[in-house]
């Protein structure tokens, strides 16, 4: 049994009220991210055979509770939309396909697989202290797109997060690598970006892209 799958029954036998967020219940969709047993885990990927005989839920920490495990998580799409989480092309569409070679395409690698559960973003102590703060999963975002062979707005990218509220309030905690249920490292894509902003900050004699 899961804890999404235990949660159910706890709804369906003691409390129909019980609120929390699922969809696909295969680890791909972010929404049942929570606090377990003092761990960011997703419930549908988590066994209640795991955590022993006394089992903690609790809603994602330093997130605003809609209600029982629902978590508002209107600042953190928010944020994620500000890094524009998709390809700008601008070169002209080809007449078939984008090819993107197995080289351009490893740039990318892992970056493709957040599914937005926000489990790094509630865990990371550069958020809950600065509000304005992008967080580690837009950064990923930003990352992932800058780094896109296709896309062809880097030094649009970098302006949005070379700002005071962007990659340079990340202290490299790790708190984001150790929260992240797919075993992601958002604090060493971040620290990419860094580069790459310091890189192109030299080629174009600025002192940081803004
Ligand atoms: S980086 Fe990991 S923890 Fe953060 S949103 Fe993506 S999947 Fe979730």
């Amino acid at each position: 049994m899961t804890v999404l799958e235990a949660l159910f029954q706890v709804l369906d036998t003691r409390d129909h009220s019980l609120a929390f967020r699922y969809s696909c219940r295969s680890a791909v969709c972010g929404s049942c991210a929570m606090f377990i047993n003092g761990r960011h885990r997703l419930a549908c990927s988590t066994l209640v055979s795991e955590l022993g005989s006394d089992i903690v839920i609790e809603p994602l920490p330093h997130m605003p509770v809609i209600k029982d495990l629902v978590v508002d998580l209107t600042t953190f799409f928010e944020k994620y939309e500000v890094v524009k989480p998709y390809v700008v092309s601008t070169r002209s569409a080809p007449k078939n396909e984008w090819v993107q070679s197995t080289k351009q395409r490893e740039k990318i690698n892992d970056s493709t697989d957040c599914i937005m559960c926000a489990a790094c973003y509630s865990s990371c102590p550069s958020v809950w202290t600065g509000k304005k703060y992008l967080g580690p999963a837009a950064l990923l975002q930003a990352y992932r797109f800058a780094a896109d062979s296709r896309d062809g707005t880097l030094r649009d990218r970098l302006g949005v997060v070379g700002s005071e509220d962007g990659l340079w309030r990340c202290h490299t905690i790790f708190n984001c690598t150790e929260a992240c249920p797919k075993s992601l490292n958002p604090a060493r894509f971040i620290e990419n970006l860094k580069r790459t902003s310091t890189k192109e900050a030299l080629k174009a004699k600025i002192p940081f892209l803004r």
